[in-house]
């Protein structure tokens, strides 16, 4: 039994899931959290291995979280030099220095390591092609962690939001109440999630993978249903009129559109379901709808009529 509060460093404290993860991870044990331009002399930039070794030396953590990623996938085509970087390099040398001190190091990869063929939820287990840079500089990153014999736990997400910060759902409220028609795509099929509820798992994983070393591995972390993009604004849509929002783009004036309608710089998969069979049983978890928490990212960012 792992009894002792452990040193945990977090990195990439300030995006989504890093700043949900400052709130759950802070009981757990004696919590260092850095963001790319760090503190205290400590370095928290993934793109400088050098300082980043430093970091991980001087504070000896037990337990290293990294949250911080290139996420900007249609960027990543121009610059990929940086994304593998910081999601392929940093993840390998986080990894090399966990191995050395027994560490555990928790990584968050993505649903665009899948080429998106089919309609059935992917597996932990079936095979990867990812389809732009940003996946393939994720799925380099999972394989370094999982090829340095490190003590490892790696969460592949998808379509993450949060009350604070950017996301399609802050985007989508915003254009909702500014313009008359919105076009959004319908074909990609996947589960928005939440980044508080991925730093709930991450936390009550860690504690369970510090005590049962045969935890570790390779997860998917999603909320239960899916839907499209389309589906997710509409659920959006609805609620800001039950709110009673003035809102310009109803409903029927969101039009469903196909993603060869929307050519972007970076491919992205048609299918990004994933099942969380493997999670749910090895962490005794039932992860709920996806709606309950895109509900309450949406009351916590633009309040509800029903608090006063
Ligand atoms: P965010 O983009 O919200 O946060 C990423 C964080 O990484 C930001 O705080 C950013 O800092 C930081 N970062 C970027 N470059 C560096 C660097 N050189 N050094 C240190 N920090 C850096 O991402 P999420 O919280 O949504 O993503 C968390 C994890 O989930 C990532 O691994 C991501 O790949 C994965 N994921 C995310 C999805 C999504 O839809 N967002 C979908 C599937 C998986 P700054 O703000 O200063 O740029």
């Amino acid at each position: 039994m792992f009894n002792t509060s452990p040193r945990i460093l977090l990195l990439g404290k300030n995006g989504q899931v890093g700043w949900e993860l400052q709130r759950a991870l802070a009981p757990l044990g004696e919590l260092t959290a850095l963001d790319r331009h760090g503190c205290k002399g400590l370095t928290g930039d993934l793109a400088d291995v050098d300082g980043l070794r430093r970091t991980v030396r001087q504070l000896k953590p037990q337990v290293i979280v990294n949250a911080g990623a290139y996420t900007g996938v249609d960027r990543a085509e121009e610059q990929r030099e940086l994304a593998t970087r910081i999601n392929a390099e940093a993840p390998a040398l986080l990894a090399e220095e966990a191995r050395a001190l027994n560490a555990l190091l928790i990584h968050y990869s993505t649903d665009y390591v899948f080429n998106g063929s089919g309609d059935s939820p992917w597996r932990e287990s079936d095979p990867v092609g990812p389809l732009n840079h940003y996946g393939a500089s994720k799925l380099a990153g999972e394989r370094h962690i999982q090829s340095s014999g490190c003590r490892h736990l790696i969460f592949r997400t998808s379509w993450v939001y949060a009350a604070r910060g950017n996301s399609f759902l802050s985007t989508m409220a915003r254009l909702m109440c500014e313009r008359e028609a919105l076009q959004v795509i319908d074909d990609q099929h996947g589960a928005p999630t939440g980044a508080e509820l991925i730093a709930d798992v991450t936390s009550h994983a860690l504690v369970q993978t510090l005590n049962d070393g045969a935890k570790q591995g390779l997860y998917h972390l999603v909320p239960a249903g899916q839907t499209s993009w389309h589906g997710y604004a509409i659920f959006i849509a609805e609620w800001l009129q039950r709110q009673g929002t003035e809102v310009q783009s109803t409903q029927e004036r969101i039009a469903p559109i196909s993603t060869s309608e929307w050519p972007t710089p970076a491919n992205r998969p048609l299918n990004s379901r994933l099942t969380t069979t493997k999670l749910e049983r090895a962490f005794s978890l039932t992860l709920p709808a996806w709606q309950n928490g895109v509900e309450r990212a949406l009351v916590e960012r633009l309040g509800s009529d029903t608090e006063a």
